[in-house]
């Protein structure tokens, strides 16, 4: 153990993801297991900056396992962007005693965490809490299975107004970059298609679509959209004028599914993760780890560096697509 860690701060930053609760708690416990004391921090790198500090203790996690949402609230903090926002956080840190930080968010809260472990020596455990599954050396992240399995709750609701339409819906869910969400609700809904960014450059994905419903057929659909690229180019009103003005014979609806995706009790899956993650958080840093993600491969917890997680892409497995295209015939 770095001899020096006595106290840590727990932080959760970006979109929340539910599982998020179960982390804090697993982290919380785990900490207080080994005497180490837990500052919980509120608001992510915002109460960093602002001083919202609380004292947790095992009792402070109580019956939170089940809940979604962050109870430490999360924010996304500009000021935390820049070298003075960053510094005013090492100061108040320092200031409260805090020796390392765990953080628990997506990929632009772990570049945060890194940038700030690079210019202040500060150990930094990062947990992957995104419902986008798009951090790279983790099989899964927090809160994305209970997402997909609120978008297969969702989708299966919209197919019996599709089917008794004829229509082709187009709904959209979150994963601008990363088409994880997409393509597994897609197959696990016996969706028609999923429109995916990774495959943005390989074809044009809803010719193809078409294309492949003409020969079988098919009147009425369900596809699933990430969400459009920051040039707006994609996302489910992209696809549907597309269609009003290509392809006029056929009715284009679309749903966003927007923030349901994030909300709601986390699922078994979810919060066994989250659990057996919080707990190797503490463990990594009892052991000297430092600007490490905490990441599950194969079912084995595994230390990713934070360098990594965020940079590298993580590619979606070719055969979910081959399925999902041979299935949804
Ligand atoms: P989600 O996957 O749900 O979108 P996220 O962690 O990727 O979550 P972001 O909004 O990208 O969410 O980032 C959250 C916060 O992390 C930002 O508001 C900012 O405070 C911090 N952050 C992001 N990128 C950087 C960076 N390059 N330098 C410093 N801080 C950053």
């Amino acid at each position: 153990m770095e001899k020096h860690i006595k106290t840590i701060g727990i932080l959760t930053s970006g979109g929340d993801s539910p599982g998020m609760n179960a982390a804090i708690r697993a982290v919380t416990r785990t900490a207080r297991f080994n005497n180490i004391n837990v500052i919980g921090i509120q608001r992510g790198y915002q109460g960093l900056i602002d001083k919202e500090f609380l004292k947790f203790t095992s009792s402070s996690v109580s019956n939170t396992i089940q809940r979604g949402g962050t109870i430490l609230k999360t924010a996304r903090c500009k000021d935390f962007m820049t070298p003075k926002g960053r510094k005013i956080a090492h100061e108040n840190m320092v200031e409260a005693g805090i020796d390392a930080l765990i953080v628990i968010g997506g990929n632009g809260s772990l570049t945060g965490a890194q940038q700030f472990a690079r210019e202040f020596d500060i150990p930094i455990i990062g947990l992957p809490g995104t419902i986008d599954n798009d951090l790279y050396g983790t099989d899964a992240t927090i809160g994305y299975d209970s997402a997909l399995n609120t978008i297969v709750e969702c989708v299966d609701k919209i197919r019996d107004t599709a089917n008794s339409h004829d229509r082709i819906f187009f709904i959209e869910v979150m994963g601008r970059d990363a088409g994880f969400l997409a393509q597994n609700s897609a197959i696990a809904s016996g969706a028609e298609a999923a429109i995916i960014p990774e495959s943005a450059t390989d074809v044009d994905q809803l010719a193809d679509f078409i294309e492949r419903g003409k020969r079988k057929s098919k009147n009425s659909a369900i596809v699933l959209v990430s969400e459009a690229q920051k040039d707006g180019v994609g996302g489910a009103f992209y696809y549907a004028e597309r269609v009003k003005k290509e392809y006029p014979q056929f009715d284009a609806r679309v749903t966003i599914l927007g923030h349901l995706q994030r909300g709601g009790t986390p699922s078994a899956y979810d919060r066994i993760l989250a659990s057996r993650m919080g707990y190797a958080a503490i463990e990594a840093l009892l052991e000297g780890q430092r600007n490490i993600m905490i990441g599950i491969k194969n079912d084995e917890i595994v230390y990713v560096p934070i360098s990594r997680a965020v940079k590298m892409n993580k590619p979606i497995n070719q055969e979910l697509i081959t399925v999902l295209n041979v299935l949804s015939m």
